[in-house]
């Protein structure tokens, strides 16, 4: 029987993870299909529920349901419950495993941009949803000692905050409100800036004005598509010390969700090649039909979570 294995998420048709998974799975032998599946918050119960067939390899989740898909599983594992988002799920019998892939996956980035330097210590983080959680958490294990967070609905940041108050109890962690100068003050203090918020996701959006980015700050933004995103253009005109777009971390966090499905080794550098090639095709400018996909996309992205919060 072919195995089944689903992206998540609402929208999903950003997403180049079924290319990705699907030539991983073809190369492995794997009898199995990788597909979008658009689900909105009220029918995610119901869809992970399905998952505990006997067709379902597994699935991924995507935004914005990273959270919420956490009390849907019967176990969670270290990096879920220490960062309270699901990004994997597989299947243990009828029982759902979360897991969290995004985390080491953060790591595998942040250890890139900052490359043979010392690992910062300060950071601003733009967004508070399921990806800011593996970041903040990746930030405190990486041995950050002051990291601000920046939401559009201050209460979210403030209750990622407290969810991670035990283990940022020897370092600042902070909450504060989405405003132009407290985000400048706050970035001329900071070494690292990672946008995990989903402005510029599908469009030539910034989630803060050009003028605010100061020089020699590291810049992660983990929007991948556009490859060249806004703030990572306005970052590098600013004379930023490093720039990064989420593509290592997609590729990583696709490749540890494929070893917890197959129990094989992920095939690495066809995983890059196919999101290279997935990317690639968007560099002569994307085409119509693709631009108002993403454009629902990124529509669809801002209202949800803006419902949600
Ligand atoms: P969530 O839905 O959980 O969170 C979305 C975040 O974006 C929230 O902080 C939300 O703020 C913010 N946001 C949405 N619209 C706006 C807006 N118009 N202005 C300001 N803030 C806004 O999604 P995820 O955390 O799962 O994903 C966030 C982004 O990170 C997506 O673009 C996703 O593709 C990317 N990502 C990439 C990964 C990779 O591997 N490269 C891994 C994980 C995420 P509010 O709470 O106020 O609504």
């Amino acid at each position: 029987m072919t195995k089944r294995l689903v992206l998540i998420g609402h929208p999903v048709a950003h997403s180049l993870s079924a290319a990705m998974q699907q030539a991983a799975l073809d190369a492995a032998g794997i009898d199995a299909r990788y597909e979008l599946l658009d689900v909105t918050a009220p029918e995610l119960a119901d869809v992970v529920e399905g998952l505990r067939g006997e067709d379902y390899l597994g699935a991924n989740v995507t935004i914005p349901h990273k959270e919420r898909v956490v009390p849907m599983v019967d176990r969670l594992t270290d990096d879920a419950q220490s960062t309270g988002a699901v990004n994997t799920i597989t299947r243990e019998g009828r029982r759902l495993v979360g897991h969290n892939t995004d985390v080491p996956a953060f790591k595998v980035a942040l250890d890139e941009i900052v490359g043979r330097q010392k690992m910062p210590r300060t950071a601003v983080v733009l967004g508070a949803g399921g990806g800011a959680r593996a970041v903040v958490h990746g930030l405190i294990t990486a041995g950050f000692l002051r990291v601000i967070v920046f939401n559009r609905h201050l209460h979210r940041a403030e209750g990622l905050v407290r969810f991670f108050g035990r283990s940022a109890a020897h370092m600042e962690l902070k909450a504060m409100p989405w405003h132009e100068s407290i985000i400048e003050v706050e970035l001329s203090k900071a070494k690292v800036l990672v946008n995990a918020s989903s402005v510029g996701l599908g469009n030539d959006l910034s989630p803060i004005p050009a003028e605010l980015i100061p020089p020699d700050l590291m810049v992660m933004d983990l929007v991948y598509r556009p490859r060249l995103t806004r703030l990572l253009a306005d970052a590098a005109a600013a004379g930023s010390a490093a720039t990064m777009n989420g593509e290592v971390m997609l590729l990583h966090q696709g490749a540890a969700a494929f070893e917890l499905w197959t129990g094989q080794a992920a095939p690495l550098d066809l995983m890059r090649a196919q999101l290279e090639a997935g990317l690639a095709a968007d560099a002569g400018g994307l085409d119509e039909a693709a631009v108002g996909e993403l454009d629902e996309s990124a529509a669809a992205a801002s209202a949800t979570t803006g419902d949600s919060a």
